[in-house]
C-alpha cells in the first residue's frame, strides 16, 4: 500500500532540496502538484514518487491541484537538474503552466429534448425561438434570456471550460499536400522504421523539402497513437511552420510560445496534457510540453542558437530532445542544411540531396574585399547586382558592424557607466547605448576629457551601407531592434522591388519564391572572434543566406564580400560542400578536444565588491582541484576576467573534459561548495553545461 508521496517543493532555493515526504492524498501520483505545508509556509510541490512507509512522522498536504504532470516530465526534469548543475524544483517550475491562472470556466447552454424542436405549441418569442436554434453556445450577455428557457426546461445551462486560442498565422488556401519524391519518400520510411530512442539527422539542402518530411512523419506518429513535439527558432520569425502544421492537422496541433497571453498559453497546456491536442509546435520551451506517450521530437534548423536557455538550468533544448524521445521510446529528428557537428557525429544521418521544386542551389561568388580602398561598403560588382536584382536579402554580421564615437585630440572613448563595452552609436536616433545592458544617452557634442569637437566615428558600416541601398532600391530592415519582424517580411514579400538587410535573422529558413540575389556583406566578421565555433557560425550563416535565393522557379545567385577569402568556411559555403566543412571541423575539433569530443563547461563568478568575483573563480578552481579534478584528461582553463557587465565584476572558469559526467560532477561540487562558503557571500555563480 503506497501511502506515502515524496515531493520536491518548488522553491528558488538551492539549499531547499528534496524529496520530502508526506501522506499520500487520495488520487495524488507521480507528477500530481500538491500545496504542502512546510516549516510556516504553504508551497507548491510535484510528487517525485510514492513509497510504502517513511520513517518520519507525516504532513498531510493541504490540496492536490490541478495542474498535474506526466511522469515522463517527472523523470526529464530530474535528468536536466542534473545535467544542468541546477535543482528539481527550478528544473520541475519550467513545466508547469504559468501559475494563478486557470481554466476558464464559462456557461455552455444546450438544448434539452423539449428544446431542440419546439412545436407551434410551445410559445416563444421570435428572439427566443432565435436563441434555441444557435444552441448548444456559450452563454454570454444573454445569460438572462437562457435561464428563461432553462426554467422552462427547454435548455440546460452548465459550466464548461472554454478554450482562449491563439490566433494563428492565416495561411491563405489549403494546399493539397505534394507527392513527396524519391529522397522524401526513403526519409519518412527511415524515420517511421526507426526503432525506440533512435535519433536522426536530416541533412537536406536549404529548399529539399524537409518541412513535408516532418509533416508525413508527424502524421504517421498520430496514426500510431503517439504525439509530436516539433520545436523551431524563435517563432516570431518563422510563422510558416505554424501555419503549416495547424493547416494540415486542424485543432490537434497546440503552439506554446512566450508570445501567447497567460490564458492562451494555460488553455494550450492543458489541452495538450488532458490529449485534446496531440501535437506540440513552438520554440526551446516546448520540448518541456505535458504530452504523455511522445513517439517523435523534431528539431527543425537544429544548428539554431535559440535552443539554449539563457535562465536556470541552462538547458539545450536539442539535448533534453533526446533525453524526452529516449524516456518515451520515440524518435529524434533533428534537421538542417548546416547541422551541427556534434550532430553529424553523433546521430544517422539521412541526406535530402536536391532542391524539392527541382531547382539548383544559386552559384555563390566570393568578392575579394582586399583590393578595395579602406571604407567601401558595397564593392562595385555588389553594387551592379544589386542594381540589377529585383529582390534581394543583404546580410551583415552585426558583431563588427557597429558605430563607435571617439575624440580625434585625445582618444577619448566613450563607455558604457554599468559595463565594461564601449557606447554604440545610433545617429537616427541621437543616442549611444549599450547593447548589453541598454544604457542609452545622448550623442555628445564635445570630448568630457579635452573639450574638443573634434569627434569620430569608427566602423561606419550599417549606415553608410543603408544609405548606399536606399539609392539603389526600397529598404527593409530587419534586425534584433525592429519591433515587429513579421510585418518587416511581410512587406519585404509583397513589394516588387526591394532590399531585405538585416543580420543573422535575415538568413533563417524563409522561404520566399522570388529572391534572385544574396549579399553578405563581411563574411569574415564572424570569424574575427575568438569563439571555437566561429567556422562553424560562418559556415552556416553563407550557406543559410545562400538558401533563401533562387527558390520557386526564379534563378538567383549570391555575392560573398570577404577580407579571408581562403578561410574554409567560406571556400566550402561557395561550393555547397557541406560534407567537406563537416570533416574538416570534425579533425579540427578532435585535435583541438572541443565538442563532441569533450564536454566544456563554463562557470561565471560576479559580484559588486571588488575582487570579490575573482577570488570566487579561484576557489572554485580550488575545489575542483581538491576533489581529484574533472575526470582523466579534463582542463581547468581560468580564472579569467570578463567585462563587467551591470556594474558586477565577472571572472569565468572553464571546465573542458572528455569525461561528461566526471566534469558535471566536478562542476556542481565545487559551485555548491562555494556557494555555501561564507567568504564568497556577496558571489553569484552560474554554472553553463555546454555554452553556446
Ligand atoms: P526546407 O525546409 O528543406 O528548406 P521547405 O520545406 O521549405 O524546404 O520546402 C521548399 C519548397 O518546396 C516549399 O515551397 C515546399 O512547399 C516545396 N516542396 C516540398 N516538397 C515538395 C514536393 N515533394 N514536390 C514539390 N514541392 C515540394
Ligand atoms: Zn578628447
Ligand atoms: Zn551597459
Amino acid at each position: 500500500m503506497q501511502s506515502v508521496v515524496q515531493v520536491e517543493p518548488l522553491t528558488t532555493a538551492r539549499a531547499l532540496r528534496g524529496p520530502f515526504d508526506y501522506v499520500r492524498p487520495e488520487g495524488a501520483e507521480v507528477g500530481s502538484l500538491l500545496e504542502v505545508p512546510f516549516g510556516r509556509q504553504t508551497l507548491r510541490a510535484v510528487v517525485t514518487a510514492l513509497a510504502d512507509s517513511s520513517p518520519h512522522e507525516l504532513a498531510v498536504p493541504r490540496r492536490v491541484l490541478p495542474e498535474a504532470i506526466p511522469p515522463e516530465l517527472v523523470a526529464l526534469g530530474l535528468w536536466m537538474a542534473r545535467e544542468y548543475c541546477s535543482t528539481p524544483a527550478r528544473a520541475l517550475s519550467l513545466m508547469l503552466p504559468p501559475s494563478g491562472v486557470r481554466a476558464k470556466a464559462q456557461l455552455w447552454a444546450e438544448p434539452t429534448a423539449a428544446g431542440r424542436d419546439p412545436g407551434p405549441e410551445v410559445r416563444l418569442t421570435d428572439n427566443q425561438r432565435a436563441l434555441l436554434a444557435a444552441l448548444p453556445r456559450f452563454a454570454g450577455t444573454d445569460l438572462g434570456a437562457l435561464r428563461r428557457l432553462e426554467k422552462r426546461g427547454l435548455v440546460t445551462v452548465a459550466p464548461r471550460d472554454r478554450r482562449r486560442a491563439p490566433e494563428h498565422v492565416a495561411v491563405g488556401a489549403r494546399r493539397d499536400p505534394p507527392v513527396l519524391n524519391p529522397e522524401q519518400e526513403a526519409a519518412v520510411h527511415a524515420i517511421a522504421t526507426a526503432g525506440p530512442g533512435e535519433r536522426l539527422l536530416l541533412h537536406g539542402v536549404t529548399g529539399s523539402g524537409k518541412t513535408e518530411v516532418y509533416l508525413r512523419a508527424a502524421e504517421q506518429t498520430l496514426r500510431a497513437g503517439a504525439g509530436v513535439i516539433v520545436l523551431v527558432p524563435e517563432i516570431g520569425l518563422t510563422p510558416q511552420m505554424i501555419a503549416r502544421f495547424v493547416d494540415r492537422f486542424g485543432d490537434t496541433v497546440a503552439v506554446l510560445h512566450s508570445g501567447l497571453s497567460q490564458g492562451e498559453r494555460y488553455d494550450e497546456w492543458r489541452r495538450l496534457r488532458d490529449g485534446e491536442a496531440r501535437i506540440c509546435v513552438g520554440p526551446r520551451s516546448a520540448v518541456l510540453a505535458p504530452l504523455r506517450g511522445v513517439g517523435l521530437v523534431i528539431v527543425d534548423e537544429e544548428h539554431d542558437g535559440t535552443y539554449k536557455h539563457e535562465g536556470d538550468p541552462r538547458y539545450d533544448a536539442r539535448l533534453v530532445a533526446q533525453r524526452r524521445a529516449e524516456l518515451s521510446g520515440g524518435v529524434l529528428v533533428v534537421g538542417s542544411a548546416t547541422p551541427r557537428p556534434e550532430s553529424v557525429h553523433a546521430l544517422r544521418r539521412i541526406r535530402l540531396a536536391h532542391r524539392a521544386d527541382g531547382a539548383r542551389l544559386p552559384p555563390v561568388q566570393i568578392v575579394d574585399m582586399r583590393a578595395t580602398a579602406a571604407g567601401t561598403v558595397l564593392h562595385r560588382r555588389t553594387h551592379d547586382a544589386l542594381v540589377d536584382a529585383r529582390k534581394a536579402i543583404v546580410l551583415l554580421n552585426r558583431r563588427g558592424w557597429s558605430n563607435f564615437l571617439t575624440c580625434r585630440s585625445c582618444g577619448h572613448t566613450w563607455e558604457c557607466p554599468q559595463c565594461d563595452v564601449t557606447l554604440v552609436l545610433h545617429r537616427a536616433e541621437g543616442a549611444m547605448s549599450c547593447h548589453h545592458c541598454g544604457h542609452r544617452e545622448p550623442v555628445p557634442r564635445a570630448c568630457p576629457e579635452c573639450a574638443s569637437v573634434s569627434l569620430a566615428r569608427h566602423g561606419t558600416g550599417t549606415e553608410r551601407l543603408e544609405h548606399e541601398l536606399a539609392r539603389i532600391a526600397p529598404v527593409v530592415r530587419l534586425d534584433a531592434g525592429v519591433a515587429n519582424p513579421g510585418e518587416a517580411l511581410q512587406r519585404f514579400e509583397r513589394a516588387d522591388r526591394a532590399i531585405l538587410v538585416g543580420t543573422q535573422v535575415v538568413a533563417k529558413g524563409h522561404d520566399f519564391a522570388d529572391v534572385d540575389l544574396g549579399v553578405v556583406v563581411d563574411a569574415d566578421g564572424t570569424l574575427r572572434f575568438p569563439d571555437f565555433r566561429a567556422e562553424e557560425r560562418t559556415f552556416s550563416l553563407v550557406t543559410q543566406l545562400a538558401g533563401r535565393a533562387g527558390r520557386g522557379g526564379r534563378a538567383g545567385r549570391v555575392l560573398v564580400q570577404t577580407l579571408d577569402p581562403d578561410a574554409p568556411s567560406i571556400m566550402h559555403a561557395v561550393r555547397h560542400d557541406s560534407d567537406g566543412f563537416l570533416e574538416g571541423e570534425l579533425q579540427r575539433r578532435r585535435a583541438l578536444r572541443y565538442p563532441p569530443f569533450a564536454t566544456l563547461i563554463r562557470i561565471v563568478c560576479s559580484s559588486t565588491e571588488p575582487g570579490a568575483a575573482h577570488a570566487a573563480a579561484h576557489a572554485v578552481r580550488t575545489a575542483v582541484d581538491a576533489a581529484g579534478g574533472a575526470g582523466d584528461g579534463a582542463m581547468l582553463l581560468g580564472p579569467a576576467p570578463l567585462f563587467r557587465l551591470r556594474g558586477r565584476e565577472r571572472s569565468q572558469l572553464v571546465i573542458k573534459g572528455p569525461d561528461r559526467y566526471a566534469a558535471i560532477e566536478a562542476a556542481g561540487v565545487a559551485a555548491a561548495a562555494v556557494r555555501a562558503a561564507k567568504a564568497h557571500r556577496t558571489a553569484n555563480l552560474s554554472v553553463d553545461v555546454d555554452p553556446q
